[in-house]
């Protein structure tokens, strides 16, 4: 099977399935009749829920991507694989400190890292992760938190890493570090902080909180970015 005017075959877990062109992946499938119920959330390329690996026709690569964002392709082969068993160490911030002897007490998988570069091929955020697990070898805390501020916890790096390394979780941990411990305090954050305390904004939080989807979606995406 092959294109058709507007559609194209894809095959999901074995089985030919017509889709309109241009869909996205998770469109794709529920087209076909499939109901997402887990692995799928905001939809919009931000919450990093639906990781999905792929191949395309003649093409040797297993590709990765997000099921929201990655359009299907004639001939795109889908399948589910079990997810990787993520290394997640239990710490009490207050009692670490923010440089190498924590990354190695803590994520000595990164010091196994052999600088392939897979995982910043697999990103779909374009983080530039290899260079964040060797800012962590380094104890280069303030770099790590930096170059993953936009990881989305999709998974997609680990998933390809050959030294079995939990980028995203690593991340983590810098990036609470950097908090803790070497942001910059910024006094007009603790005078909102107390506002709030106080109740300064208790109407309107109330107002957002009573709305409707509909209403809020609404609000949200009318809503001014002051950038400045
Ligand atoms: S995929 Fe793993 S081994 Fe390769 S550069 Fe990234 S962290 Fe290092
Ligand atoms: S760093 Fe890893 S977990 Fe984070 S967005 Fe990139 S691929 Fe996903």
């Amino acid at each position: 099977m092959s294109k058709t005017n507007d559609m194209v075959t894809v095959y999901i877990m074995g089985e030919a399935y017509q889709v309109p062109a241009g869909s996205t992946i998770i469109s794709a499938m529920e087209y076909t009749g499939f109901q997402l119920k887990k692995g799928v959330g905001c939809r919009e390329g931000f919450c990093g829920a639906c990781a999905t690996v792929y191949r395309e026709r003649g093409d040797y690569r297993i590709k990765g991507g997000l099921a929201c964002q990655t359009v299907v392709t004639d001939g795109m082969v889908l399948t589910q694989i079990p997810f990787v068993p993520a290394e997640k160490p239990i710490y009490d911030l207050k009692t670490l400190t923010p440089d190498v002897n924590t990354i190695k007490l803590l994520f000595p998988t990164v010091f196994r890292c052999v600088a392939c570069n897979t995982c910043t091929k697999a990103c779909p955020q374009e983080i530039k992760v290899m260079d964040y697990i060797q800012a962590l070898k380094r104890g280069d805390i303030v770099r790590a938190a930096d170059l993953s501020f936009d990881c989305i916890r999709c998974g997609l790096c680990a998933l390809r890493c050959p030294a079995e390394i939990v980028q995203y979780n690593a991340a983590i941990l810098a990036q609470r570090l950097y908090g803790r411990y070497l942001a910059p305090r910024s006094p007009e954050l603790d005078e909102r902080l107390e506002e709030i305390r106080q109740g300064k904004f208790a109407g309107e939080l109330n107002e957002l909180a009573s709305l409707q989807r509909e209403e809020l979606s609404k609000r949200y995406y009318e809503r001014t970015i002051n950038l400045k």
